[in-house]
């Protein structure tokens, strides 16, 4: 089977790769798990230094990463080195953090000595999306290879040159050989890997029908996962908001890459007494960025990462329209061959409308008029999603409050963009999964607490 990678900016293939077999893909699990029986007892110190070799590699070849994942999945250049400096970033954390992230804890009991000790599990395999095609897999990766953990990478089938060259990064850093491998497959080949003996847990970052094909078999052999999937993130703008602010960090939200982002803002709930002025606003910030070839300077949006993503995408507002929502920004297909798509609003959107109920994929804003904040924070709620959400408004001590206790999600930010970051632990809750991934939380996901007693 060929992997084939596409330039979604222009169609065209850059290159093609020979998918590994069963045999093969049996061979690199078994290789990294013999890698893992000398690197589960190697010191806190010795993972550090090699985290700190690769933060260098992802610093000193920023360029070259970002311009791949132009060509691959249509990021613009400088947000491409944005993303490689935070994988950069987040390996330094762990380097920096994870010996006291793991630090045995003692507990007194009638025991001489009783304590918690955190304890490496093995391989485990990591099942990826492209929207990030290098920061999704780091920030798995720098906790898991600190934790004294390697793993294995199932990257999505369209950024083949992005899970190569994280291993070959890895290998230039100086880890072991085998403790962290590619392997180049499709969907299809997850199931007969996460059967294997030596996959001792499974992460995944993607769509909710991947993920829950994964949950469901990594449940019946009883092997942990954590999942992070999708969002319909709400941000909800009370009366009192300063109005430029909220519209400014919305937009800038909507518009992460591209719109390809799970904590990227989808859902944007005014209260009445604001909406207009909101709107207002809003479409203007929106008209007023850039579409363009991600290899050029001063673009803000490419291309959606594939032609069938956008044309999903497309459908879902034109459902939206056809179900009363009102178009007042973009909403078309452009012309030629790349799966460039405009950044497009649509307001008086409702539930029962794609744009209400599902992910929308891309820079499609769904404005949605609520009475009062009762209203708007039951309009956020009221979704089968819960991983991000933000509060806007000028009473911090209210914003705090709201977002403490009031609002369904993992993560919710008062007057900002929701965005992740090493120190803080990240994941949903609902169907946008479970689990966590970054900060101390992060680390203890997929180690064994294991209980000490000695009598
Ligand atoms: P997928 O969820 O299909 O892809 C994510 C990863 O899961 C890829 O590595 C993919 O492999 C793999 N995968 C897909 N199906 C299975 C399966 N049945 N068993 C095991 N692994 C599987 O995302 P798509 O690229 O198709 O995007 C579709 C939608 O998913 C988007 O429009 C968006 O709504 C959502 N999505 C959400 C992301 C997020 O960050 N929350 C990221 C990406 C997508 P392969 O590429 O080989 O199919």
């Amino acid at each position: 089977m060929l992997i084939s990678s596409i330039n979604p900016a222009n169609n065209q293939v850059i290159k093609q790769y020979n998918a590994h077999t069963a045999d093969e893909v049996a061979k690199k699990i078994n290789q990294t798990h013999q890698a893992w029986l000398q690197w589960h007892n190697t010191s806190f110190q010795e993972r550090s230094a090699l985290l700190h070799k690769l933060a260098e590699q992802l610093e000193t070849r920023k360029n070259e990463l970002a311009h791949l994942m132009a060509i691959e999945m249509g990021k613009p250049l400088n947000q491409g080195i944005g993303e490689a400096e935070k994988c950069a970033a987040v390996c330094t954390y762990y380097a920096d953090n994870a010996e006291s992230f793991l630090a045995d804890q003692l507990i007194e009991t009638e025991a001489s000595k009783s304590f918690v000790t955190f304890q490496p599990i093995g391989t485990v395999l990591a099942v990826m999306p492209w929207n990030f095609p290098f920061w999704q897999v780091f920030r798995f990766l720098a906790p898991a290879l600190a934790a004294g953990n390697c793993g294995v990478l199932k990257h999505a089938s369209n950024v083949p040159g992005c899970a190569l060259i994280i291993e070959e990064m890895v290998k230039a850093a100086g880890f072991p050989a085998h403790v962290f491998q590619t392997l180049l497959v499709g969907a299809d080949a997850v199931e007969q890997i996460i059967e294997h003996p030596y996959i001792k847990a499974v992460t995944l970052t993607g769509s909710n029908g991947a993920g829950s094909k994964v949950a469901a078999k990594a449940g019946e052999l009883i092997k942990k996962t954590v999942l992070e999937l999708g969002g319909s993130d709400a941000y909800v703008i009370l009366a009192d908001a300063d109005l430029d602010h909220a519209a400014h960090i919305c937009v800038e939200s909507r518009l992460i890459n591209g719109g390809q982002s799970c904590i990227a803002a989808k859902r944007f709930i005014v209260v009445k007494d604001a909406e207009d002025e909101f709107t207002r606003l809003f479409v203007d910030k929106m008209a007023a960025k850039v579409m363009g070839d991600p290899l050029q300077g001063g673009v803000d949006i490419g291309p959606q990462a594939r032609v069938n993503l956008r044309d999903q995408l497309h459908q879902q507002v034109e459902d939206s329209i056809a179900k009363g929502a009102k178009l007042l920004l973009g909403g078309k297909v452009c012309g030629g061959p790349g799966a460039y798509y405009p950044p497009t609003v649509l307001s008086n959107v409702k539930k029962g409308m794609p744009a209400f109920d599902e992910e929308l994929f891309g820079p499609v804003a769904a404005i949605i008029s609520a009475t009062d904040e009762a209203e708007a924070i039951a309009l956020a709620n009221d979704s089968n999603f819960g991983l991000g959400a933000a509060i806007f408004t000028k009473d911090q001590a209210r914003g705090e409050h709201i977002a403490a206790t009031q609002l369904e999600a993992g993560s919710c930010f008062v007057n900002a963009l929701v965005k992740s970051d090493p120190r803080l632990p990240f994941g949903g809750i609902k169907q946008s999964g479970y689990g966590r991934e970054l900060g101390m939380f992060g680390i203890h996901e997929f180690v064994n607490i294991k209980t000490v007693f000695v009598g």
